[in-house]
């Protein structure tokens, strides 16, 4: 079979974190995507212009070995964020604010509950072009319902500002699906993969999988088919954000396990899969490469990435974080080169299967 090429990703929804973590957990998303929307919910969260700038001068040093990535900057609104501060992030880089209601999900205590106080700050991020990204879960509500319940703040603030870029991020229900398509334009959802794949019970449903735990929670069987068909409908309001999100396997498996799923390693060899099995494969790109930017007002990646049909096992973990899909056999690789090439010796270990 000939390799596969395709456009350079960018993941919109990325947690590329700190100091370790963010040295070993980085080349995996930087190998297979040109751009990333890299989230604000570090420790201490990033709130201020100066925060930001930090926090990027920390990823390009981590970038030392990787060529061409750029990370998008966003930084978190919090209740006391202010239109003042939201000019000064605007000028120093950042392309979007998240808004994380409060306690729904990693560090995200201190996030917001009163979502109308927040207009001034809309109104400034509408008047600078900035994208205001929700985390659309309504806090204090039963877990399955969390998102649906939110969806009426999605309809309130995009009512209010038409002219407000809003992503609903790593939408889960088939509700959600429904409102952003039925929304104007200036409205978009952000899906991961984990979502396409998981249903609820991959976590519950038989011994509990904590490394398939994330926040919001993977729904019914309904709602991932409905997630699957709007990734690979080509409509442009749909696009990849993985919301990738390593932890170390000791905080996975523990009693107060971490919500989050690492899926950078898997990226583009999972999507292919996915969208091969609905007979769609001709829309990834746009999925992976396209409907983002242009969402975000980004020219298009112009570098490509080479897979090769070679079925490989996804190994058990990278860096003592587990992988999404670990221990299961891929059938397209990321073509290796020099940095792959480093990834994949230095920090992967395949053990046995576990009994
Ligand atoms: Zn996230």
């Amino acid at each position: 079979m000939s390799p596969m090429q395709i456009r350079k990703m960018d993941d919109m929804h990325v947690h590329l974190r700190q100091g370790d973590m963010l040295h070993r957990a980085l080349s995996h998303t930087a190998v297979q995507c040109e751009r990333a929307l890299v989230m604000p919910n570090t420790i201490p969260p990033i709130l201020t212009a100066t925060d930001l700038v930090k926090y990027r001068e920390s990823i390009i040093e981590a970038l030392a070995s990787v060529e061409s990535f750029t990370p998008l900057m966003t930084f978190k609104i919090v209740p006391g964020t202010t239109p003042a501060e939201i000019h000064s992030l605007k000028a120093h880089g950042a392309i979007a604010g998240k808004l994380y209601p409060d306690g729904v999900t990693t560090n995200s205590e201190g996030g917001v509950t009163d979502f109308k106080a927040l207009y001034p700050v809309y109104k400034a991020m509408q008047d600078e072009g900035l994208v205001l990204c929700l985390h659309g879960e309504m806090p204090g509500a039963f877990s399955l319902d969390r998102e649906t319940l939110f969806l009426d703040v999605l309809r309130t603030i995009a009512a209010d500002f038409p002219k407000l870029k809003i992503v609903l991020e790593h939408a889960t229900t088939a509700d959600a699906i429904k409102c952003v398509s039925e929304l104007p334009d200036n409205v978009a959802a952000s899906l991961t993969v984990h979502h396409l794949y998981l249903t609820l019970d991959d976590v519950i449903g038989d011994r509990l999988n904590p490394h398939a735990f994330c926040k919001p929670i993977a729904k019914r069987p309904e709602d991932r088919d409905m997630l699957v068909k709007a990734a690979t409908s080509g409509n442009p309001k749909f696009f990849l954000g993985s919301d990738s999100a390593p932890h170390p396997i000791p905080s996975k498996e523990c009693a107060c396990g971490a919500a989050g799923v690492y899926t950078a390693p898997v990226l583009l060899p999972a999507l292919i899969e996915l969208f091969e099995r609905n007979n769609q494969l001709e829309r990834l790109e746009a999925f992976t490469s396209e409907f983002g930017a242009k969402f975000y007002g980004l020219p298009l990646n112009k570098d490509t990435i080479t897979l090769t049909e070679e079925s490989w096992t996804v190994p058990d973990e990278y860096h003592g974080v587990k992988p999404f899909l670990s221990g299961s056999t891929l059938k397209w690789k990321v073509a290796a080169d020099k940095t792959t090439a480093a990834v994949t010796d230095a920090r992967a270990t395949v053990r046995a299967p576990r009994a």
